[in-house]
């Protein structure tokens, strides 16, 4: 039978819960049990898909086409295993199937209610993930903060969660803070207390206590925590600060916390093989070199809403001992013809355009974009950095002065980016973008295949607009490769340029398939040309 592990959040949010989660899942793994993630979010959008990234951060995307929470990303980088429409349930993604069951006539004769419909929906899909992944535990993480009134019904369904599976399949983990007052010197363990009695209140008693604080805890707070919280001290995991996210797993681990899991779930407790990861921190923490990478978007102002790319990057810096220090360029201070861009890019040995929507901002990495052709900085584009490569190209070689996209002008008369016929038919907004995994073939002899070493690659889409293919005789005649199709429908994937050391941008988000301790071949390449041109 599959074991579940459900982590909560108290205090405050923002403590890492993600981290946690996704710790706790890689040491289970490291023992040799296999291991799923779900990520519980109590707010009423079916999924993340349709919210503005500088409010929410960015939406991950599974290889099955599920739009999701940011955390997910955390895991997938973690465990380095697929998850799928099952990983992210939102309440409005509960309601709407127990409103549409309603409609259907599955309750017939019924009063839907909070509990028992919502509930048990809940529930199901706890047991869902542990059934169609047939994995070992399931680890689900709850978005927000234990009192939330919109994460109520969730707790109340883990409450009867475990009633249902009992002590021995079933564990909390609670993440709360313990600040430190500077004055009195002292850690403060009261917001810790009282986010236990609402755990409490809710019918939930904690298993494991994870404590955030600034410094060690210390035998007597440890104590204290471990009275008012009614678990055994050792069931006490300190998480210390560390400006390395992936030093986490290690601290964990030097705790126990693994063995403590497996312990109440009756599994055998086998000896980890850490040897990747603690290979990986090795690397992290050794780093000779560093490079500038500008990173010119549009919602720069949240780093999160550029998460994976901003970890893929770092990956491929682990793997080259280089530091990347990106340098945030909001794209639309670069719209001024005033705009100095060899000022703003001086010191940047490679030039990044990540996705985005909507058309502020774009003229702006437009002139980045012709920047770094121009003057053979390596440059990587990404979905919306494609479209702006093949937008500036087309302006700006071939002579399409008013070339652009359908997305920033319906009217365009050159839309060298347009909608596919299958997309204009479509009205509603949510979810329904090109979405998760599609084939695309490489063409021999180009950067693409140096790079994927391979005639065929799968990598996650997310957009709704295409290159148009009226405009691809002209833009190679001028010297635009294309070097990555899709077979199934004849669309571009990949394109780069001849004579520049480095100059590719694809239709699809490589970021979401890089892993900390595997990085994806076109960052790798990137920021091995990055490092040259610093050179
Ligand atoms: N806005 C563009 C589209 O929908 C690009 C999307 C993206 O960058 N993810 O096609």
């Amino acid at each position: 039978m599959t074991k579940y592990v459900f982590v909560t959040g108290g205090v405050c949010s923002g403590l890492g819960k993600g981290i946690t989660a996704s710790s706790i899942a890689l040491l289970l793994k490291a023992k040799g049990y296999k291991v799923f993630m779900q990520k519980f979010d109590p707010y009423m959008n079916v999924d993340p898909g349709t919210m503005s990234p500088i409010q929410h951060g960015e939406v991950f995307v599974t290889a099955d086409g599920c739009e999701t929470d940011l955390d997910l990303g955390h895991y997938e980088r973690f465990i380095d295993e697929e998850l799928n429409y099952t990983s992210n349930i939102t309440n409005g993604k509960i309601y709407s199937s127990v409103i549409e069951k309603e409609r259907v006539g599955d309750y017939l004769g019924a009063t839907i209610q909070i509990v028992p419909h919502i509930s048990n929906e809940i529930k199901n899909k706890i047991y869902e993930a542990g059934s169609s992944s047939g994995a070992d535990i399931v680890i689900t993480e709850i978005g927000g903060t234990v009192g939330d009134i919109e994460s109520a019904v969730m707790m109340e369904s883990l409450r009867q969660f475990r009633l249902e599976a009992g002590i021995n399949n079933s564990l909390f983990v609670h993440t709360t803070l313990v600040p430190f007052l500077y004055g009195s010197n002292e850690l403060k363990t009261k917001p810790t207390q009282n986010s236990i009695i609402e755990l409490r209140r809710l019918g939930i008693q904690p298993d494991i206590i994870v404590t955030r604080a600034p410094i060690e805890l210390g035998i007597h707070v440890r104590e204290k925590i471990a009275l008012f919280g009614s678990i055994p001290k050792e069931n006490i995991i300190e998480a210390k600060d560390e400006a390395n996210i992936y030093q986490i797993p290690i601290n964990f681990h030097k705790q126990h916390i693994e063995d403590i899991i497996l312990k109440q779930f009756n599994l055998k407790i086998t000896k980890s093989d850490l040897s990747n990861w603690e290979d990986l921190i090795s690397r992290v923490n050794n780093l000779d070199k560093e490079i500038e990478i500008a990173l010119v978007g549009k919602y720069t102002e949240l780093e999160d809403a550029y998460l994976s790319v901003k970890e893929a990057l770092k990956s491929a810096g682990y793997k080259y001992n280089t530091k990347i220090n990106i340098k945030w360029v909001d794209s639309e201070t670069l719209e001024d013809n005033k705009a100095n861009l060899k000022e703003v890019f001086k010191k940047s040995s490679g030039i990044i355009i990540p996705g985005g929507f909507g058309s502020r901002g774009t003229q702006g990495m437009i002139n980045a974009c012709r920047y770094a052709r121009v003057n053979k900085v390596p440059f990587l584009g990404i979905c919306l950095g494609m479209q702006i490569a093949v937008i500036e190209f087309a302006r700006n070689v071939c002579g399409i002065n008013d070339a652009s996209s359908r997305e920033f002008d319906e009217l365009a008369e050159n839309p060298v980016i347009d909608l596919m016929a299958d997309q204009k038919a479509i009205i509603n907004k949510g979810g329904t973008l090109r979405l998760g995994n599609y084939r695309c073939s490489l063409k021999k002899g180009t950067l693409a295949y140096k790079d994927y070493k391979s005639d065929e690659i799968l990598e996650r889409h997310r957009h709704r607009y295409e290159f148009n293919n009226n405009y691809k005789e002209i833009l190679e005649k001028n010297g635009l490769v294309i070097s990555g199709i899709n077979p199934d429908a004849n669309l571009v994937e990949i394109i780069e340029l001849e004579n520049h050391p480095h100059f590719i941008a694809c239709q699809f988000h490589p970021e979401f398939k890089s892993r900390p301790t595997r990085c994806h071949p076109l960052f790798d390449s990137f920021i091995k040309s990055s490092i040259e041109n610093k050179k």
